[in-house]
């Protein structure tokens, strides 16, 4: 009796030690491994192909591109709905962030560790109306889309609400939006336009940047900082 007692308590001991302890969720979380350039994602979330305020482009599905740290698809998720409450009729066109398991993907330099993400711009046709681009749209100076020409304009408003949203969200510290130059002086203006406060302009001059020679004038890629708690395998490159 003793020892079928001791065997039911340690029992016992074992199924209350097991509920009382915190799920083992550190260990289940998503990971990104290595730096964007050269890198790869553990367990990555995979962002839905359809949520509030957002659609992933065709092009992405194909290339099942729709992974990412835990952090980054919250964050997208979040700042499209964020969009979309002020503004009902705003649907954002998500294109690439990473496979499945990360890694080089033939298409970008980076996008290897769950970390970037590209967002097509929103967009307005010669009418005015919002348009969904079917693929990426370079626009020039003035907000023009380039080919077709003058077919679409930079939709400012949008664009800077969606930027103003992934640098608001506590989802994911935003790192950078690259995004052509002259571009980035449109977003600027428009955030004056509408009175933005002044540390998230600040926040948003310090984090739009065009990388290269003429970049980005046809996407925003949207990069993350590893999590603060996403320990020493995880690697941000640059400032
Ligand atoms: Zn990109």
């Amino acid at each position: 009796m003793g020892a079928a007692l001791a065997a039911m308590l340690a029992l016992l001991t074992e199924a209350q030690g097991s509920s009382a302890e915190p799920p083992a969720e550190p260990a289940m979380r998503s990971e990104s491994i290595g730096a964007p350039m050269d890198g790869s994602l553990a367990r990555g979330a995979v962002l839905p192909k359809r949520g509030a305020g957002f659609s992933v482009m065709r092009k992405t599905l194909a290339r099942r591109a729709r992974y990412g740290t835990e952090e980054l698809v919250r964050l997208v998720e979040d700042a499209a709905a964020a969009v979309r409450r002020k503004d009902r009729g705003a649907l954002l066109a998500v294109a690439d962030l990473s496979q499945r398991r990360g890694g080089p993907f033939e298409h970008h330099g980076s996008h290897q560790s769950g970390r970037d993400l590209d967002l097509a711009f929103y967009m307005r046709d010669a009418e005015g109306k919002p348009a969904i681009p079917v693929d990426f749209v370079a626009f020039d100076h003035n907000g023009y889309s380039v080919d077709p020409p003058m077919a679409f304009r930079f939709d400012a408003a949008r664009n800077w609400a969606i930027v103003a949203a992934l640098l608001s969200s506590e989802r994911a510290e935003v790192q950078w939006i690259f995004v052509a130059e002259h571009l980035k002086r449109i977003l600027l203006e428009q955030a004056d336009t509408s009175g933005a406060n002044a540390a998230l302009v600040a926040k948003a001059r310090r984090a739009l940047r065009q990388p290269g020679a003429k970049s980005h004038w046809d996407h925003f890629h949207v990069r993350v900082r590893c999590p603060a708690e996403g320990g020493p395998v995880c690697r941000d490159w640059g400032r």
